[in-house]
C-alpha cells in the first residue's frame, strides 16, 4: 500500500545505514543513499544510479521520497522569481528567489499558511494548515539554488525565512532543514547567510539562544507601542513588547548577535512623532538595525503606506539617535512576491 511507506528523507543517516544492515546489506549502503536523498536531492530512487537495481527496489518497497514539484515558476520584470511549490500531500506554498547585484536569496516558507493573524499579512488569510517538513524546506533552497544558476549564473548566497509562516511555530522541522542547509552533507551554506525573521515568540526566541544557533535573527517589529502592535498583530496580546524585549536581550547576551527590526510605516497607524520615539527607546535595548520595508498592498483595506515624509522623519530621528536604518525597496510586486503577498493566488 502507498500510504504505509515511510518518508526516508525522515531516516537519520545512522537510521538508513541499520536499515541496511539489517537488510544483509553492507552500513556504507546508507551512506550512499543519504547522499543521493540529501547532497544530490535525488526525486527518485531510480536516479540513485550507482545503486543496484535490486537495492533500488528494495527502497521503493519501503520508502518514498516526497520531494516537492515545483508547480509553476512566475517571472518578475526585476528578476524575482516565484515559485508555487506542490507538496505530496496536494498543499501549495510559495518560495521567492530575489537577484541583487551582490546576491541572490531564496524566500522561504516555513508552513502552509500561517496561524498568526498580523492584519496586514496576506498569509495570514489562509490560516495554518500544517508544519513543513525538514525536506519540504530544504527542497525549496535547493529549487531556488538551481533556479539562481540557471537564470542568473550563480548559486544562492543567502536565505531568508520570511515566506509564508511563523519559523519559531514549526521550530524543530526549521532548525533540522537549517541543519542540513549548512551541514557539508547539504549544500554547505555558512549560517551567516541565513536569517530566521520572526513575529516575535519570546520563549521561541530565548530557546534558539539556549540553542546557540549560529544563523541571523530579524524581528518583525513595526510597533513599539503595545496597544497599536496589539491592534495590527493580535498576538502581541499574549507576547507583549516587554517580553519580547527581555527575550532579545536574552538573545543578544548569549550569542553577541545583532538583531534587525522590520517595520513597515503606515499612515495613520505607526507614522507620529510617538511611534518613532516609542521606536528609538526600544532600539536601545540591544544592538540592532532597521530594516524600513515598503508596504505591499494585499487588498484595499485599512492599511496605507506612509507619505515619504514620515518616513524621512523615522530616517533623521533614527540616525539622530545612531541608530542603523536601511529603507528596503519591494522586490517581485508585479507578480505578487514581495513580502506579505504570498497567499497562493495563481
Ligand atoms: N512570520 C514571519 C515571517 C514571514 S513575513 C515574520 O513575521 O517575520 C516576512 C515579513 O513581511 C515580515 O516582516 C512581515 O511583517 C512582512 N509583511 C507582511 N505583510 C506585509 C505587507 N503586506 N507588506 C510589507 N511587508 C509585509
Amino acid at each position: 500500500m502507498e500510504t504505509k511507506k515511510k518518508d526516508i528523507r525522515a531516516l537519520t543517516k545512522e537510521q538508513l545505514r541499520e536499515f541496511f544492515v539489517k537488510q544483509g546489506d553492507k552500513a556504507f549502503r546508507g551512506n550512499q543513499v543519504y547522499e543521493w536523498l540529501w547532497q544530490k536531492s535525488a526525486h527518485t530512487f531510480d536516479a540513485m544510479t550507482n545503486i543496484s537495481l535490486e537495492t533500488r527496489q528494495l527502497l521503493e518497497e519501503h520508502y518514498v521520497i516526497n520531494h516537492i514539484k515545483v508547480d509553476t515558476i512566475q517571472r518578475s520584470k526585476d528578476g524575482t522569481i516565484k515559485n508555487a511549490v506542490q507538496l505530496h500531500d496536494g498543499l501549495v506554498v510559495e518560495s521567492v528567489l530575489i537577484p541583487t547585484k551582490s546576491r541572490t536569496t531564496a524566500c522561504v516558507s516555513s508552513q502552509v499558511g500561517c496561524s498568526l493573524d498580523c492584519k496586514f499579512c496576506a498569509t495570514a488569510r489562509l490560516k495554518r494548515m500544517r508544519n513543513l517538513n525538514p525536506d519540504e524546506i530544504y527542497d525549496q533552497v535547493v529549487a531556488i539554488d538551481n533556479e539562481s544558476r540557471l537564470y542568473h549564473n550563480r548559486p544562492l548566497s543567502n536565505i531568508v525565512f520570511m515566506g509564508m509562516g511563523e519559523p519559531l511555530m514549526n521550530y524543530n522541522n526549521v532548525l533540522k532543514a537549517i541543519d542540513k542547509i549548512t551541514s557539508p552533507e547539504g549544500l554547505g551554506m555558512s549560517p551567516k547567510r541565513i536569517t530566521l525573521s520572526t513575529s516575535g515568540v519570546p520563549k521561541m526566541i530565548r530557546k534558539m539562544a539556549d540553542d546557540e544557533v549560529k544563523f541571523n535573527l530579524a524581528v518583525s517589529l513595526h510597533s513599539a507601542i503595545d496597544e497599536v502592535r496589539t491592534s495590527i498583530m493580535p498576538f502581541n496580546s499574549t507576547f507583549p513588547l516587554d517580553d519580547l524585549k527581555s527575550s532579545l536581550e536574552y538573545w543578544y547576551e548569549k550569542t553577541g548577535k545583532r538583531i534587525t527590526y522590520e517595520y513597515v510605516v503606515w499612515k495613520g497607524i505607526n507614522d507620529s512623532n510617538e511611534a518613532i520615539d516609542a521606536l528609538v527607546k526600544f532600539c536601545k535595548a540591544v544592538p540592532c538595525k532597521v530594516n524600513i520595508i515598503e508596504y505591499n498592498p494585499i487588498d484595499d483595506g485599512d492599511f496605507e503606506q506612509a507619505s515619504p515624509e514620515a518616513i524621512n522623519n523615522y530616517l533623521r530621528v533614527l540616525e539622530r539617535n545612531r541608530i542603523v536604518v536601511n529603507v528596503r525597496r519591494s522586490r517581485g510586486k508585479d507578480i505578487d512576491a514581495a513580502c506579505g503577498q504570498l497567499a497562493n493566488k495563481s
